[in-house]
This record gives structure tokens, sequence and C-alpha cells, in this order.
């Protein structure tokens, strides 16, 4: 990080981040930086803060201190001389439509098609036409591998093909950054591979990517940076070979073994 402010680079900076829920500090003094097309995997246990430390970054939650800015755009609070300046609404309603998000649980509309689930954001939030957002809801069933699906209802589909609708759903809002919460946890083992290949193919497309996971092998594949993190505080950060595959620091090393 350059200082005190992102540059052009830039996707994500995050400053002295903490958060309280009451009296609990839940982040301490989080720092780091994701660069453009960059992919960091964060890792450690349950309760460690990553879900907390995605939904800051999405602005579902606000830093206690500390800002995050996203691709040069400040989210959460930001000292500008002694005041404490805070996004309005409309900030970060369009601050958030441009970060995708996909959690454990594959939340698509039940009573919706694949390709409706896709279409309901652009078409509602962002006020495309049906036809445009129509013809790049069917891009993305294909780039995800479900172009003969798109009329079914998610019950009619599995685990991993609701996954990948979703990923396909918040990629329909064309997002500079995708943020990915233990995507693949809820998922029968046999149906990881497919939502992690989907995955591995947008990080080869240059998306920028944070992902919390346990997947150790897709982190030390696909991660430019891993952050391990425990009790709200960043313990290492570093390579896939740093952290994951010859652990530096002996906390990291007992938490992957543990795992993998
Ligand atoms: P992780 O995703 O690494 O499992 P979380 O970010 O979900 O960690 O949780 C970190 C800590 O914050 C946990 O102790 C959790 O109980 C607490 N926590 C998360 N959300 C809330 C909340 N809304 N209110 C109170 N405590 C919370
Ligand atoms: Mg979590």
């Amino acid at each position: 990080m350059s200082g005190n402010h992102a540059t052009g680079d830039d996707m994500v900076v995050a400053h002295r981040v903490h958060k309280q829920f009451g009296h609990v500090e839940v982040l301490k003094d989080v720092s780091f930086t994701v660069r453009r097309g960059e992919v960091l995997c964060l890792i450690g246990p349950s309760g460690s803060g990553k879900s907390t430390l995605l939904r800051c970054v999405n602005h579902l939650e606000a830093p206690t201190s500390g800002w995050i800015s996203v691709n040069g755009e400040y989210m959460g609070y930001r000292r500008r001389g002694l005041h404490l300046h805070e996004q309005r609404t409309a900030d970060i309603c369009r601050l958030r439509s441009r970060v995708g998000l996909v959690f454990q649980a594959f939340n698509l509309f039940p009573h919706m098609t694949a390709l409706a689930n896709i279409m309901e954001a652009p078409v509602g939030v962002k006020g495309d036409r049906k036809q445009d957002a129509e013809r790049h809801a069917m891009e993305l069933l294909d780039r995800v591998g479900l172009a003969e699906k798109a009329k079914r209802h998610p019950k009619q589909l599995s685990g991993g093909e609701q996954q990948r609708v979703a990923i396909a759903r918040a990629l329909a809002m064309r997002p500079d950054l995708m943020l990915f919460d233990e995507p693949t946890s809820a998922l029968d083992p046999e149906l990881v591979g497919e939502v992690l290949d989907v995955m591995r193919d947008l990080a080869r497309d240059g998306m920028t990517m944070m992902v919390a996971t346990h997947e150790m092998g897709f982190a030390a594949d696909v991660a430019d940076s891993v952050m391990f993190m425990e009790r709200g505080s960043i313990v290492d950060v570093g390579t896939p070979n740093e952290i994951l595959i010859n652990p530096r620091n002996e906390r990291a090393r007992r938490f992957v073994n543990n795992v993998s």
C-alpha cells in the first residue's frame, strides 16, 4: 500500500479496519491491499472474522474505525482532517452494485428460473432492457456451463449447479470485484470441483477476487496472496508457498495441517 491512499492499481485497500459488535472486537487493525486482477484467499478457523471482513468490503457492515476503498472509492469511515465522513446511502448502493457477492448457501429466488434469477438485478436495479439482459444472462449461463438449464428452477438443479447460477447472477451486474464466502462449504464433496472450476476460469480471465475458503488446494493453485486470520487479526499474509505449502508461521502451519 502506498501511504494513506489507494492508487490506480489497487482494487481493494483496507486501512486499519476495526469492527466491534458490542464489546467484542471481531476485526482488529486489519490492513491489506488487493491489486486489480489479483486473487486473495482468506483462510483461518471458524470465527476468525473472514465473513465480517467480506461484509465490510461490500459495506453490509460498516467498520467501527478505519476505512476500506474499492476501486478508488472509499466505503465506511475515512478520517479527513478532524471529521469522520460516512458515505451517503446512494453511494453505497452504487458501490455495492460493482461488487459481486457469493455466499455459502445458494440464495437464488426459488420461484424464478435460472435465467430470470440472473436477469433480475440488471433489469430491476440497473434498468437494462430485457432483451439485453437476457442475451447477457445466456452468455453467463454458457460461461458457467449451464446454457441448457436456463429454464430450470433452483429446486430442479443440483447444489453445484445452483451455486454456478449464483456466480452467473453476481457477474450479471458486471462487477469490478467478486467476493466469495465459503462458496463450496455447503456442497456435497462431488459437487465442489465444478464450482471451483468456474472460479478458476474467472480468475484466469482477470477478475479481482477475495475468497474465504477451506479449499487449500484451490487457494494454493489460484491465489496470488493468502491471508491467514485468527481471532480478528491477520496472523500472516504472503504467497501460497509462504502460507500454505511451506508455512513460515507456526500457527498457520498447524491450521493448514489440520484442514488438509
Ligand atoms: P468467520 O467467517 O471467520 O467464521 P465471522 O466473521 O463470521 O468469522 O465471525 C467472527 C466473530 O464475530 C465471531 O465470534 C462471531 O460470533 C462474531 N459475529 C459475527 N457477526 C456478528 C454479529 N452480527 N453480532 C455479534 N457478533 C457477530
Ligand atoms: Mg464465515
